[in-house]
């Protein structure tokens, strides 16, 4: 890789004295993005105007960004686009499924989900109105409860409380046997972990990047589609641009090529220059190095919070390889724990019921980070520091 992570580390802006274990849920900010967003606003927007959507490249620019994103995933070249949000990229991508398989009704999908995930698959049931159903078992029995009843897999890779990872190719592989097809939700990988679409067999990824693709808050989700897959689809959200012809203006649908006809309306051009900026960092890093330092991180944390707060249950995975890039640590105070560890400069999140939970992104954390929030963490839970009654007001936003 060109650059190492002490390169990497000075690329993002970091408020002095603050360790960010959170980038699994919102992403730093990278120092080029204000550059970039600026001069795309004033060079391109201010100065080009409307012809920025040929003179600047602001409509091709989805698949080129979903090309460099595909890079980190496995996926094919021009089989990844980027827009809308992640929960627009599920509805697309599980009723792109299930009309590949008109003849099956549950769509299988676990616990361990994250709800809008669910939720959209709640919408999409009621929209098609075909007798539908979401079957929502644990993630331990998803593989076995893969059979021919099931038209699709929906699942998210890390679940987004524990980390747990799903064995992408072993579902795949099941759900393959069974003519089931799988969409795999790639929020907590994408970034974090080597997934491997192409190698895996996976049919749909969809993903956001905001978290360990560090966007910014909003940035474009993406979605891909198996190259096999890719011409068969019927898109479920027709939008003007992925139209085959978007300025022929016809009054009537027709798809366009392959992963084109994912896209809906007009791109987030802003937003796409954040990500831009972002994905220039990711550019120049392997992502299987960053999987490995990435593991060293946490199993330190791991075995340093261990030591020093028996009150504290880990709900993580204990083998790294079974974990995403996120440890969390189960206690009655979770909530009130995390908000005193935020007022002492460790930023994590809490997930109701009782997780604390901590992304550890070698990007911008190092071994000193790892161990100054494991020494802050354990004064706060043998001190008793969370029991304040300002740490236990709730936010809209946990
Ligand atoms: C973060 C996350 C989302 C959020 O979806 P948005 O539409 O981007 O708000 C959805 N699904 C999973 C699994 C997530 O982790």
């Amino acid at each position: 890789m060109s650059l190492d992570f002490q390169a990497t580390k000075a690329l993002f802006d970091l408020p002095e004295g603050v360790i960010y274990l959170n980038g699994n849920s919102l992403g730093p900010l990278p120092k080029a993005a204000l550059a970039k967003t600026q001069s795309m606003m004033s060079e391109q927007w201010g100065k080009l105007l409307i012809t920025g959507w040929n003179k600047a490249g602001w409509m091709q620019q989805p698949i080129e960004l979903g090309n460099r994103i595909g890079r980190l995933i496995g996926a094919a070249h021009n089989h990844v686009v980027v827009g809308d949000t992640l929960s627009i990229k599920v509805y697309q991508a599980l009723a792109a499924a299930l009309e590949l398989r008109p003849d099956r009704k549950v769509i299988l999908s676990d616990t361990g989900n994250f709800p809008s995930d669910l939720y959209m698959a709640e919408g999409l049931i009621k929209a098609l109105a075909k007798g539908h159903e979401l079957r929502i078992v644990p993630p331990e029995t998803v593989k076995d409860s893969i059979n021919e009843e099931v038209a699709v897999t929906l699942l998210t890779e890390a679940d987004y409380r524990t980390g747990r990872l799903h064995d992408m190719s072993e579902i795949s592989e099941r759900a393959r046997a069974c003519g089931a097809l799988t969409v795999w939700d790639l929020a907590h990988t994408a970034g974090a972990t080597e997934v491997d679409l192409q190698k895996s067999k996976a049919d749909f990824a969809v993903g956001c990047t905001y978290k360990y693709l560090n966007a910014g808050p909003g940035a474009p989700g993406f979605i891909y589609v198996a190259p096999l897959h890719a011409n068969m689809v019927q898109p479920i959200l027709s939008g003007w641009l992925g139209h085959a012809a978007p300025f022929a203006f016809e009054p009537s649908y027709r798809s366009g090529p392959a992963i084109e006809r994912m896209r809906v309306g007009t791109p987030a051009v802003i937003a796409s220059a954040t990500l831009d900026a972002a994905l220039e960092i990711w550019d120049q890093v392997e992502i299987k190095e960053v999987r490995a330092k990435s593991i060293l991180l946490s199993e330190l944390f791991i075995k340093c919070i261990e030591k020093t707060c028996p009150m504290l249950t880990l709900t993580s995975p204990r083998k790294p390889e079974a974990r995403g890039s996120q440890v969390s640590f189960a206690f009655e105070h979770g909530y009130a724990a995390m908000q005193a560890m935020i007022a002492r400069g460790v930023i994590g999140d809490f997930r109701a019921p009782n997780i604390m939970r901590f992304g550890f992104t070698p990007l911008y954390i190092n071994e000193n980070d790892v161990l100054d929030a494991c020494e802050i963490f354990s004064q706060v839970m043998n001190e008793r520091l969370w029991d304040r009654p300002e740490y236990k007001v709730k936010a809209w936003v946990t």
